[in-house]
């Protein structure tokens, strides 16, 4: 494994729509673990491959116990709103208001190359909607409101 750099934003690759995966070869596999090594580094909650500068359909996720791999991931329902405080790792040492949906219903593939799907509600759900943002070139400032920077109290550094 090996940490990968983080792309910030004003990164192009952050704008840029990133292309399913075609086979889950080696190189997917490596991409995923250093994907985990990176997520950990940082302490951060979500990462998706354009973060790391491969424009690739693969998200990974770390709330607390739950861990999720998604490769090709896409929203398949989802129900309700929450307004979520969200920051994210390629805008370092800011945070925003989004409203994102309550629920969401998610089918991806696994490693190994089974299809699953998972309801996520809350906080799990609005980090699901982030990262597959990611996925299109999407970053939360886009729609974010109240944009200002991390206040000190909260538990990240
Ligand atoms: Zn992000």
């Amino acid at each position: 494994m090996a940490l990968r750099q983080l792309r910030v934003n004003g990164d192009d690759i952050l704008r840029k729509k990133a292309k399913p995966v075609k086979e889950i070869d080696a190189k997917i596999l490596a991409l995923l673990d250093d994907m985990w090594e990176t997520l950990r580094d940082k302490n951060g909650v979500g990462l998706a491959a354009p973060q790391v500068g491969v424009l690739k359909r693969v998200v990974v996720v770390e709330n607390e116990e739950d861990i999720y791999e998604m490769i090709n991931p896409e929203i398949i329902a989802s129900e309700g709103t929450q307004t979520c405080d969200e920051a994210c790792l390629s805008v370092p040492g800011y945070q925003g208001d989004i409203e994102r949906p309550m629920k969401v219903t998610v089918q991806a593939l696994n490693r190994d190359g089974e299809s699953y799907t998972v309801e996520v509600e809350e906080y799990p759900a609005s980090i699901f909607c982030h990262e597959l943002d990611h996925l299109d070139g999407v970053l939360y400032l886009d729609r974010a409101t109240n944009v200002r920077p991390i206040e000190k109290n909260e538990d990240d550094e």
